[in-house]
Formats: structure tokens, sequence, C-alpha cells
């Protein structure tokens, strides 16, 4: 009897306790995650995208008549004038035979200018002088599928603002990038381009880069971060400057095939809530050959939180009926190429402005999306190449592991619930500095 109301008493005073750690655990949680950028910040739901500016797929002429007379007759008649005075005919995009490059092939340097490639190389991590040698302007091979090439999309397209996010690349590769777009949107679409200059050091991104952004045919305009900043502080400031209705991230070094963008930006008037990405093909670092990659990956990570290439499941080739041109639904993204409903964006919360330099913001993305009532898609249809490297050519200040470290407990302590444990558990030697809570919970994980 004595021993019956003890032990209901204790379990009274267990589950009371229990409770109040409970409660507790709730509080200090949300107050982390709030802390570290986790909240979806919803909002009202806001109607499905306008798709405001009229667009033809047949018809992408610019209306000179409308530019100089300031009336126009066709259908480009709903374009502000104030952004088509700013339009220009696109140059032709032609093979130039006998330069280097052309049509996506391979550049070859001679033997006896060896060493000064080796130079060249290291500065940005890729054969520079490779680049250097290649038009801005260079042809690329129409890589898509042959069910993609005939594709009919809704003639409303949003338009889009591309923010390119840099620090010390090389000219010809940012350029590269910027005219590939130019080249290969159609102009009605391309609201933009913001250029975003993460406190680089060299020459020839100062005003040289301003003054040669002045001579192009749509608007670009260079912004620059007060100091180093990281990628994912100066995608934020690139993104806040954004006029068009979709934001359209790009790494500093791409090249946009043919119809790369209006697949993109079809998906998301399809609905709002999917963030695409293109399939991202290779440039060469050695030889800036473009190489078309595989529409059989998609993309995933491991427990420490890398982003991985994984082989596309039968289950998902099922879901989209075997048709390889249809968007194939991915778990996480590779980060540096994607677009997004400007206004879904910052309903997520956008970026954790937590991150530092470099890493782990891709799968943060990815995990905000997936938990915030969004979808993530690989576009097939859309090819963009990009240079991909085997080291990172500038400094981390503070160290690599610390930064890359510090970014990915950021997303396991905000998205991954009791899951972020067995990242610890990949990391045993972790040490976090400044949530003193991590270090410990890492501790006393015994794996
Ligand atoms: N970047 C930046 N600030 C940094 C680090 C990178 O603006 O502190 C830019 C970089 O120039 C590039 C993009 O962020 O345009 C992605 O970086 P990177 O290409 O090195 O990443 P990777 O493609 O190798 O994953
Ligand atoms: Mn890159």
């Amino acid at each position: 009897m004595f021993h019956g109301k003890l032990r209901i008493h204790t379990c009274r005073v267990i589950l009371l306790t229990s409770l109040v750690w409970f409660l507790v655990d709730v509080v200090i949680l949300s107050f982390y995650s709030e802390c570290l950028g986790g909240s979806c910040k919803k909002q009202p739901q806001a109607a499905a995208l306008n798709a405001i500016e009229d667009y033809d797929n047949d018809n992408l002429q610019v209306d000179e008549n409308f530019v100089s007379n300031g009336h126009s007759s066709g259908v480009q008649s709903t374009y502000k004038q104030a952004d088509l005075k700013r339009w220009r005919p696109a140059p032709t995009v032609i093979p130039v035979h006998g330069l280097p490059g052309e049509m996506g092939k391979a550049v070859h340097i001679p033997p006896e200018k060896d060493a000064l490639m080796k130079e060249k190389f290291k500065l940005n991590q890729f054969n520079l002088l490779a680049s250097d040698m290649i038009s801005l302007n260079r042809s690329l091979a129409d890589v898509r599928l042959e069910g993609c090439k005939d594709k009919k999309y809704p003639k409303l397209l949003p338009t889009t603002s591309i923010v390119i996010v840099f620090h010390n690349e090389a000219w010809t590769t940012l350029l590269r990038t910027v005219w590939s777009v130019i080249n290969r949107s159609p102009r009605p679409l391309l609201k933009e381009i913001i250029l975003v200059d993460d406190a680089s050091e060299r020459e020839h991104l100062g005003e040289k880069l301003e003054e040669y952004v002045k001579t192009l045919p749509v608007p670009v305009i260079v912004l620059r971060t007060e100091k180093r900043s990281g990628l994912i502080r100066a995608r934020l400031l690139g993104a806040k400057h954004v006029k068009g209705q979709v934001i359209t991230f790009l790494d500093a070094h791409c090249e946009c095939t043919e119809g790369w963008l209006e697949p993109l930006l079809a998906r998301i008037v399809q609905d709002r809530k999917t963030v695409v990405c293109p399939i991202i093909d290779v440039i060469s670092d050695e030889t800036f050959e473009y190489i078309t990659a595989s529409d059989m990956t998609w993309g995933g990570f491991n427990w420490k939180l890398n982003f991985r290439w994984y082989r596309v499941p039968q289950r998902e080739m099922d879901r989209r009926n075997n048709d390889r041109t249809a968007p194939l639904r991915t778990p996480t993204m590779a980060g540096g190429l994607f677009s997004i409903d400007k206004e879904y964006f910052y309903e997520l919360g956008a970026y954790d402005e937590g991150m530092n330099i470099w890493g782990g913001e891709n799968l943060e993305m990815s995990f905000r999306v997936w938990q915030c009532g969004g979808k993530l898609e690989i576009i097939p249809c859309s090819h963009v190449g990009h240079v991909f490297r085997d080291k990172s050519p500038y400094t981390f200040p503070g160290g690599v592991s610390k930064i890359v470290l510090h970014n990915a407990a950021r997303v396991a302590e905000v998205w991954m619930d009791e899951w972020r444990d067995f990242y610890y558990a990949m990391n045993p030697g972790l040490t976090f500095h400044r949530y003193d809570s991590w270090e410990l919970r890492s501790n006393a994980l015994a794996f």
C-alpha cells in the first residue's frame, strides 16, 4: 500500500519533471531556431504568380517602333517603355571559325605555354589561359534532348533577374557568364543582371567592370559588399535589388545554353512554390570543353552534410512515366544555379544570414523548401554549364573546416530535429564555439 502510493507519487514527479523539461526544450529550441534563421516566415498565401509580361515564343524581337515614337502596334505593347529603351538586339552568335573553344570544344595549350598555363591556373584553380583564349560570346551546341526542342511553353512567363555573386572571379569567365545569359535568354524575360562583388581584390573587377557593363545591351548593375561576406550574404544583397518576379542565381563561371530559361520559368508559373534547377553540365577546368552531364542523377547528401549526386531511383522514373524531359524531383540541390519566385524566396525566410563564406547553404535551402511546403526540381530541358574545380581558389578566413562545419551545424540544428545527432556523430571532433549546447550535445553522443 505504502509502496504503491510512493510509486504513484514518484511517477507524478517524473511526469511533471519531464513535462517541464519538454516545455523548456521547446522554448529553447524555438529560440535557437529563430536566432538561426530557421523560420519559414509564413505569410498569407499570395495569389498564384501573375505573369504580367506578354511573352510570345515566336516573336521575341524588340519593337523598335515602340522605342522611337513611344507607342507600339505589336504584341510587345505591354512592356514598359523604360525597359524597352535599354534593350538592343542581341549580337548574332555564330561560330567564329579559327577561334578556340567554339561550339564548346576543348582548348589545348601548346607545350611552350605550359609554364604560363600552370602559373595562371593557380589564380582561379582553372585553366585561365584557356578561358582567356575563348570568345566571351562563344557558341555552344544545343545539348537538349530532342523532346525538349519542340516543347511549347505558356505565352505568359514571369520576368527574371539574374543574380551572380563573385569573389576574385576571372574577367573572361565572369563576362562569358553574362554574355551567355544575354545571348540565350529571350529579352522580354530578362529583367536585369545583378553582379555582386564580394570584396574582390582584383583590379579588373573594380571600375573597369563598372564601365564595361554600361556598354551591355541589357541592364546590368554592380553591387559591392562592404567587406568579405561570403556567398550567402552576397546573394542576399543581390536578391534585395531584384526587380524581376523570379530570382535566378548563377555562379560566376557558367555558360547558359539554348533554351535554358523558358522551361525554368514555365515550371514556376505552374507552381510558384517549385524551386527549379537546370541540369548542371560540366565546363572542364582543364580545357573549358562543354561536357553534357547525365540527366539520371539527383541531389542527395551524406551524414557529414556534404552534397552528393546519386542515381535517380526507378520510383522517380516511374512517377515521370519514364519521360526524361519531365521535371525531376530532387531531394537537394547543388545550390549555385537555380530559379525561385521572389515572393516565395522571402516567404521561406530567404537564406540563413548566419552562414559564412561558402557551403551548407544549398542543403539549408533544400530542407527549407521541402519543410515549408515547396518542391525542388531539376528541369532536364534546361542546361547550364559550370566550371567545376577540385580546389577552392580563395581564402576561408578562420579556416575551411571551421567555416564549413559551422554552416553545416546550422543546417542540422535548424532543420533536422533529432536527425542532427547523426551529423554530430559523424563529426566527433566538432567544437562549436558560438553555441555551447551544441558542443555539449555532440560530446555527449555515444556512438
Ligand atoms: N563566392 C563569393 N564569396 C565567397 C565565396 C564564393 O561571392 O566568399 C562566389 C564565387 O565567386 C562563386 C559562387 O560564390 O561565384 C560559388 O562559389 P564556388 O564557385 O567557389 O563554389 P563551387 O561551385 O565550387 O561549389
Ligand atoms: Mn562554382
